[in-house]
C-alpha cells in the first residue's frame, strides 16, 4: 500500500515530500493511520548520517500516534478505530533471553528499529512515522487510553520511555531526590515523570533562562552548571541522576552530588567520550550506567502511568512543510520542548 511521507535523500538532511510502499498487512499486522509524530534528536542525527551511514531515502520518526484502520485476522488486541502508538522498535526475534524478559530493545539476534533499519530478513528497509500510514506487527503496537491529547502523547513513545525506564529501574518513589541534567526534550519528560513518581527534582542546566520553566515543570531546585558553587551546595544530596546531555562533558562534578551508593544514568549520547575521574565513583561507591528506551511491556506501563497522572509532553505543533525549520531550531535548543508534526493532511 502507498504511504505519503516526508523523507531525506542524502546527508544534507533536507526533508522533502515523498511516497513509499508499506507491506501488505499480514495476519498479525495492524494498519495505522498516523496523525502525529514527534521530532526526536535521533531523527536529525540519522538523516544527516551523523551516527554512521544512513539508508536513503530515510523517513524518520519514532514517536508515532494514530488510529487503527485495519487489523490482520489473527490480531485480537486491537480493533479498528482505537488510538494507538508505535515507538522506536517494530520487531525483534521474540525467542532470545532478552525478548523473553520483555527487553526487545536488547534482542540478541536483531532489534528492528522503526526507521533506518532492516526487517528480520536483513534486507527490507524500515520507514518511520513522518508518513500517512504504518503497518506494524501487533506486538509492537501500544494502546493509548481514550480521550487523551494525542499530539502531546506522541513524544512519550521515545522521550517518555527513555526517561521512565531508568527512573523505574532505580525505584524512584516518594521522597527520593532525583537530578536531571539538561532541560530539553528528554529532560523535560524526566522532570515531569520523576515528579509524578513523588521525587524531589533538581535540574542542572547551562541556561539560567530555564529556571522558571524547570520549576513550572515540577523541579524544586535549579542549579547552573557554570557556577562551581552550585555543585558544592548540592554535594552528596541526590539518590539518582538522569543525564540527557548530548555534548561532551566531565561527569565527575555530577557524581559529587550523589549520595553514597547513588547512580548516574546516561541517556544522552555525546559524539565524543565523556570524562570521569575514578575518584568520582570510588568515594561513596557510586555507579555510572546507561539506559536505552524500554521494552514493549514497560512502554505500555509508562503510557498507562502517564495517562493516570496526566503527564504529557510540552509541544510545538507543526505542519510537514515546517520540518526543516524545526530541525534547525531543535539543533539550537530553541523548542519548548518537542516539535510534533501534524500528519493528518500530509
Ligand atoms: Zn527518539
Ligand atoms: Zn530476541
Amino acid at each position: 500500500m502507498e504511504s505519503k511521507c516526508m523523507a531525506a535523500f542524502s546527508a544534507d538532511g533536507i526533508i522533502k515530500h515523498h511516497t513509499i510502499q508499506r507491506r501488505d498487512p499480514k495476519s498479525d499486522d495492524v494498519v495505522i493511520k498516523i496523525e502525529f509524530c514527534g521530532v526526536c534528536h535521533s531523527d536529525i542525527h540519522t538523516v544527516k548520517s551523523e551516527w554512521g551511514p544512513t539508508m536513503y531515502p530515510c523517513v524518520p520518526g519514532h514517536e508515532i500516534v494514530g488510529h487503527v484502520v485495519a487489523v490482520g485476522k489473527k490480531v485480537k488486541r486491537f480493533k479498528v478505530g482505537e488510538a494507538v502508538g508505535v515507538g522506536c522498535m517494530v520487531d525483534s526475534c521474540g525467542k532470545c533471553a532478552s525478548c523473553k524478559n520483555h527487553e526487545e530493545q536488547f534482542c540478541e539476534r536483531k532489534t528492528v528499529f522503526t526507521y533506518n533499519s532492516t526487517e528480520l530478513d536483513y534486507k527490507t528497509q524500515t520507514y518511520g512515522g513522518y508518513a500517512s500510514s504504518l503497518v506494524v506487527k501487533d506486538k509492537f503496537v501500544l494502546k493509548i487510553k481514550k480521550n487523551l491529547p494525542l499530539e502531546k502523547v506522541a513524544p512519550l513513545l521515545c522521550a517518555g520511555i527513555t526517561t521512565y525506564s531508568p527512573l523505574k529501574r532505580f525505584k524512584v518513589s516518594k521522597g527520593k531526590k532525583v537530578g536531571v541534567v539538561g532541560l530539553g526534550g528528554l529532560g523535560h519528560m524526566a522532570v515531569k515523570i520523576a515528579k509524578a513518581m513523588g521525587a524531589e527534582v533538581t535540574v542542572f542546566s547551562t541556561s539560567s533562562g530555564k529556571e522558571s520553566d524547570a520549576k513550572r515543570l515540577g523541579a524544586k531546585h535549579f542549579l547552573m552548571t557554570k557556577d562551581p558553587q552550585a555543585f558544592l551546595t548540592a554535594a552528596g544530596k541526590l539518590d539518582l541522576i538522569i543525564s540527557t546531555v548530548s555534548v561532551q562533558h566531565d561527569m565527575t562534578p555530577y557524581l559529587s552530588t550523589l549520595k553514597k551508593g547513588g547512580t548516574l544514568v546516561l541517556v544522552g549520547v555525546a559524539p565524543e567520550p565523556n570524562h570521569v575521574h575514578a575518584f568520582g565513583v570510588i568515594g561513596g561507591r557510586k555507579s555510572l550506567t546507561g539506559s536505552l528506551i524500554g521494552g514493549l511491556k514497560e512502554t505500555q506501563e509508562m503510557l498507562d502511568f502517564c495517562a493516570k497522572k496526566k503527564v504529557f509532553s510540552d509541544i510545538e505543533l507543526i505542519q510537514p512543510s515546517q520540518i526543516n525549520e524545526a530541525y534547525s531550531r531543535t539543533i539550537k535548543g530553541d523548542v519548548k520542548y518537542r516539535f510534533v508534526v501534524d500528519l493528518k493532511s500530509i
